[in-house]
């Protein structure tokens, strides 16, 4: 059976690993490195000199077999041709979009963009002069109305960062490439599982391997998937940015990668069960949720993704601070803090007009953004229950 023709959960559990390369073992092996050695001078500069090429081995910062093993499966999962491990998320954020704008040049970015992404584009980009105008993410094809001659490349992220508006990537990308700009997409939230980016017509995929990938809260990496086309000038970018990732770290993602399927499915389903259980709730507005058929962007979410994950909002009816912090400072199991696709549940409360310009955010009350961890989804609503109890009583 040709290795293609499995399926995608098959696949997670394949790719990137060949134990017949290494006695056996499973797993492919952590190579710590800085100085590579080589056998003599010719063999030094034959290396030099394709140092940019895929797969070549020539200092520690551009890579060893076991960054290349987790490149590979991340780039074959979701139908590009090479990937790259960086820092962060947000590294391989500011990496994508800096391989291709230079002084001059405009950019779009989506309002509902994860918010650091927004700082860096106000900060470094202006400074380099670049400039970033915000665009409304339900724009759909009528975004081709913003694309400048000097407009090189439009940043996409659905669903959005707190908001969870889904975008129309097919007809953003369609406008995009008629006009010579390039698209690129952060798919942290569907993963490469969920949403095939570039079947959506991205040529950049990036991801937060810190949340899905290593899974459980433990490392930071950031993942930069592209099209053939545009391989080597992130390639490039990368190795003059400093850009690497550390093969601990990269081990626990190629670790967290081989149950990501399984665990994307009990997130899913935990998810939308407290979701449609937060429909139900009195002191509940409305949930921002792209699975739910009640939410705008449910026909969107059905075309382009196979899926859905652990993150999403809701929108209380107005509540003081003081009843939301009763509510949230004392749950069991959902921590309060940053980041999330580890196995735990969290909870956010987050106020998105402070952070729009492009469009206004004037919901009829505060959010709550959680992410549903693989704890049993009926302690977890049991816990909110107690949770808008105190709320109430405040
Ligand atoms: C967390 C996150 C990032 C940044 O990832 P880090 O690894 O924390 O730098 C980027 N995009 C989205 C959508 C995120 O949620």
């Amino acid at each position: 059976m040709p290795k293609r023709d499995f399926s995608q959960d098959t696949k997670i559990t394949q790719l990137g690993r060949n134990p017949s390369d290494n006695h056996g073992v499973v797993n492919p092996p952590v190579y710590h490195a800085s100085t590579i050695l080589f056998d003599s001078v010719e063999e030094m500069e034959a290396r030099a000199a394709v140092k940019f090429d895929k797969g070549t081995i020539n200092y520690g910062r551009q890579g060893t077999p076991t960054i290349f093993s987790l490149e590979n499966a991340a780039a074959e999962l979701e139908g590009g041709f090479g990937a790259f491990c960086v820092s962060s998320g947000l590294g391989a954020i500011t990496t994508a979009i800096l391989s291709f704008v230079e002084s001059g040049d405009h950019i779009l970015v989506t309002d509902s963009v994860y918010a650091p992404t927004r700082l860096f584009c106000n900060d470094v980009l202006t400074r380099m002069g670049v400039e970033t105008t915000y665009y409304d993410p339900l724009i759909g094809s009528d975004i081709e109305g913003l694309i400048q001659p000097n407009t090189r490349l439009i940043f996409t992220e659905a669903p959005g960062s707190h908001t969870f508006e889904m975008q129309d990537i097919p007809a953003i990308s369609k406008a995009a490439h008629d006009k010579g700009a390039l698209v690129i997409m952060d798919n942290t939230w569907a993963t490469a599982l969920y949403c095939k980016s570039f079947d959506l017509g991205v040529d950049i995929s990036v991801h937060a391997g810190t949340k899905y990938v290593v899974g459980h809260s433990d490392a930071m990496l950031g993942l930069i998937i592209t099209t053939e086309e545009y391989y080597q000038k992130v390639k490039e970018t990368t190795f003059h940015l400093g850009q690497c990732s550390g093969p601990d770290d990269v081990y626990l993602a190629q670790r967290g990668l081989r149950t990501m399927a399984v665990r994307l499915k009990q997130h899913q389903q935990s998810t939308i069960q407290i979701a449609k259980w937060l429909q139900t709730r009195s002191e509940v507005s409305r949930v921002l949720h792209p699975a739910l058929p009640e939410d705008p962007g449910h026909n969107i979410w059905q075309r382009d993704m196979t899926g859905s994950t652990g993150l999403f909002s809701f929108i209380l009816n107005p509540t003081p601070k003081a009843a939301i912090n009763a509510m949230v400072n004392d749950l069991d199991l959902y921590g309060i803090g940053y980041s999330w696709g580890g196995y735990e549940s969290l909870i956010l409360p987050s106020n998105p007009s402070s952070i729009r310009t492009a469009t206004k955010w004037d919901a009829e009350g505060p959010l709550l953004r959680l992410h549903i961890g693989l704890e049993d989804p009926d302690d977890l609503i049991r816990d909110l229950e107690a949770g808008f109890a105190r709320m109430s009583s405040r």
